[in-house]
């Protein structure tokens, strides 16, 4: 894959402006322990029960860097085809807080594990562009205050002290919410098969600031602002509206947009300041004196560039040029890492079945009872895909009984829905409850001469012209043979005993 090329002119706002967002990412590594410390990262255990000295910063205890978490955040910089920096070093942030023990937030200031990369972000089928990342540095994460439990006291759980961050930081390339909002989706998506980040928002593990400011057309960029920590697409999406309004609102008045960060309140839906650029903090960053460089062997980039998975825009790709699945689809099935799975393993079991690649017209099949059928299963039973008893051999089954006319569309139906609740295989059940397709001529030219004496009289006014009342005749001959009579062979059959007085 290679960057792509903005294809798409973006709209201006109020006719005239255009937006510029640039976004910082925090996205937290996936790990056992700590990025300085042994201690569980593990969500949502009793408060303070998940920390070591050094992530309570008691004195003379020192920081001892978690390589696990070093690779995590490689491969994180070649799966967003980044520079991998080979000499790193960590930085203190000096500011005060009680969720922050030590008074410094250990971080990469001056020189970042990853350097400039980027990722291609996709609106839909035809609106592509390529976003550039301006680095990706590793960092601490903070302990939690609890304001709100207490009349008078606030409480302080330090699990989350300590625990391995990456501040993902983009150039600002994006031009309205939805840019922004796909963006956040890509990236999710891809940190999720890389298997470096949950991007579990809800539990704040991607959490974004997000930078904001107008401009007409070929000015150079505006002021920005800063709406910091927030926690979900739709709330990206809410703040650069009301941002993207305020700023013009404010310059159209002849007035300035004042560089300053904002919080953006999500039941109002509005941001507000929180310091501006004049109080902004002086952080008196200093290499950390516990810490030597960070220094990377090129084999180890590497041998951990041989791990990386292949990455959803690349799938997409194949699944749409090789099988000819509907960009709607490919979205889908790509959206998560362990859909594209399982919808792969479909394709590779159809394959060694036939000993051929598997059809455009049966890859799309799959991809229909796959995102149509078991994702409304799934759905209304909540529960995640590998939860279900309708594996890919199975549902590669119970396709292939549909196109060797073993079962019609419809029966299909009524066999998906016991193979999902009692998971037995599609072809058992066919058997054991005789549901396979009668494509036995005389059995079902029997059946239809059952029917056309039992109904004399409207066999008479469709011979008179009555044409709609064909469609009678197919439905009560499907009722005649259990649903079971292959639909073709009934049309044609009907047809010819129909057109004859019997
Ligand atoms: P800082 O480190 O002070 O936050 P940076 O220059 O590193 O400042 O920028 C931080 C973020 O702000 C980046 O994501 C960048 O893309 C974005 N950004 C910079 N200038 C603008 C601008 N004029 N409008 C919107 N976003 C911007
Ligand atoms: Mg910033």
């Amino acid at each position: 894959m290679s960057v792509a090329q903005r294809n798409y002119t973006p709209a201006l706002y109020k006719g005239n402006w255009e937006v510029v967002i640039g976004m910082e990412v925090h996205a937290q590594v996936i790990s056992q322990s700590k990025l300085f410390s042994g201690a569980s990262t593990t969500f949502g255990a009793e408060p303070n029960s998940q920390v070591s000295f050094v992530d309570a910063a008691f004195p003379g205890m020192l920081p001892v860097i978690n390589t696990f978490c070093v690779d995590q955040a490689i491969k994180t910089g070649l799966g967003l085809n980044a520079e991998i920096n080979l000499w790193s070093r960590f930085d203190r942030k000096n500011y005060f807080y009680p969720d922050l023990p030590s008074g410094y937030q250990i971080s990469q200031f001056y020189n970042p594990i990853i350097g400039p990369g980027w990722i291609n972000v996709r609106l839909d089928e035809a609106k592509v562009f390529g976003l550039r990342i301006n680095h990706i540095h590793l960092e601490q994460d903070a302990g939690k205050s609890f304001h709100d439990q207490h009349p008078h006291k606030s409480y302080i759980d330090l699990n989350r002290a300590g625990v391995a961050l990456m501040e993902i930081v983009t150039e600002p390339d994006m031009r309205s919410k939805e840019e922004a909002s796909a963006f956040l989706r890509i990236l999710r998506t891809t940190l999720r098969y890389l298997g470096t980040c949950d991007g579990n928002m809800e539990e704040g593990s991607l959490r974004s600031d997000v930078n904001v400011s107008v401009r007409r057309p070929d000015e150079t960029l505006g002021t920005r602002v800063e709406v910091k920590n927030i926690n979900s697409s739709r709330f990206v999406e809410q703040a650069i509206e009301f941002e993207v309004s305020r700023q013009i609102d404010l310059i159209e008045n002849g007035k300035k947009v004042i560089q300053e960060t904002r919080l953006f309140n999500s039941s109002s839906g509005e941001t507000k300041s929180m310091r501006s650029k004049e109080d902004a903090q002086d952080y008196r960053y200093m290499p950390d004196p516990d810490l030597p460089p960070l220094i990377l062997s090129a084999e180890r980039v590497e041998s951990i560039r041989r791990t990386l998975p292949e990455l959803p825009d690349k799938k997409l790709t194949w699944l749409q040029e090789d099988y000819g699945l509907s960009y709607y689809d490919a979205a889908l099935i790509t959206s998560e890492c362990g859909n594209a799975a399982y919808y792969e393993e479909c394709l590779a079991v159809e394959a060694r079945k036939s000993g051929n690649k598997v059809s455009n017209e049966k890859a799309k099949m799959l991809a229909n009872w796959f995102t149509g059928d078991l994702f409304a299963y799934l759905n209304k039973a909540g529960l995640d895909l590998g939860a279900s008893k309708i594996s890919p051999a199975y549902l590669v089954e119970l396709v292939d009984l549909v196109c060797d006319d073993s079962i019609s569309g419809k029966i299909a139906k009524d066999v998906f829905d016991i193979v999902w609740s009692g998971g037995e295989s599609p072809v058992a059940v066919v058997e054991r409850q005789g549901m396979r397709q009668i494509t036995d001529s005389a059995a079902i030219e029997a059946a239809i001469s059952k029917v056309i004496d039992q109904n004399q009289d409207k066999a008479q006014e469709y011979r008179n012209g009555k044409d709609k009342l064909f469609g009678f005749f197919v439905g009560q001959v499907m009722k005649e043979t259990g649903g079971k009579a292959n639909p073709n062979m009934v049309n044609d059959i009907l047809k010819k005993k129909l057109s004859v007085d019997s």
